[in-house]
């Protein structure tokens, strides 16, 4: 938070202003007007520092803006699906192939599910026995191997990701030896 009269942090040569405003975004042709927009504004550069609290509450407005031109499920359609397939949020997380933190930002609203993982999140509503098809599919689906280790195919990419990440890998090995030679 900036005071009135304080330097401006990015020319340094101006004193900034606070200045509260309507502000309009645009989202697919659709306007969002966040009312009470509260700004720094230096009277020399003319930038404007948006205030943090602002800018907080700005961005769950626009999610929610974009959440209904976009017709994604509320944080409360999302949290009853859940109640109704008794999972916790880490266990439907998993499902949806997003971290937990992301999917605690779906419920509080913070953040917006994309369409494959409200297509998923629907699909549910409408057939929660879906969980134990897919659970079966994928166990039945042919497997991957990784040193020695059996995984199901749509893990492969992560494996592979993984051990890129960690020291002794097959591809950091070969190109050691590369150099080496
Ligand atoms: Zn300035």
């Amino acid at each position: 938070m900036y005071r009135n009269g304080e330097k401006c942090p990015i020319c340094g040569g101006g004193k900034l202003r606070k200045k509260t405003a309507k502000v309009s975004f645009d989202y697919k042709g659709t306007n969002c007007v966040i009312e009470n927009f509260v700004s720094h504004v230096c009277s020399v550069c003319k930038e404007g520092i948006p205030d943090p609290c602002t800018l907080k509450r700005a961005d769950k407005l626009l999610v929610n803006h974009r959440r209904k031109v976009d017709r994604l499920l509320t944080p409360d359609e999302i949290k009853s699906i859940r109640a109704s397939l008794k999972m916790s949020q880490a266990e439907l997380a998993r499902e949806l192939c997003v971290a937990k933190k992301t999917f605690t930002r779906y419920e509080n609203g913070t953040v917006a599910q994309s369409r494959l993982a409200d297509a998923y999140l629907r699909s549910l509503r409408l057939c929660p026995a879906l969980l134990e098809h897919v659970k079966e599919d994928r166990e039945s689906a042919p497997k991957y191997h990784i040193n020695g280790r059996n995984v199901w195919s749509g893990e492969v990419m992560y494996d592979y990701v993984y051990q890129r990440a960690s020291t002794n890998l097959p591809n950091r090995g070969r190109e050691a030896n590369g150099q080496a030679a």
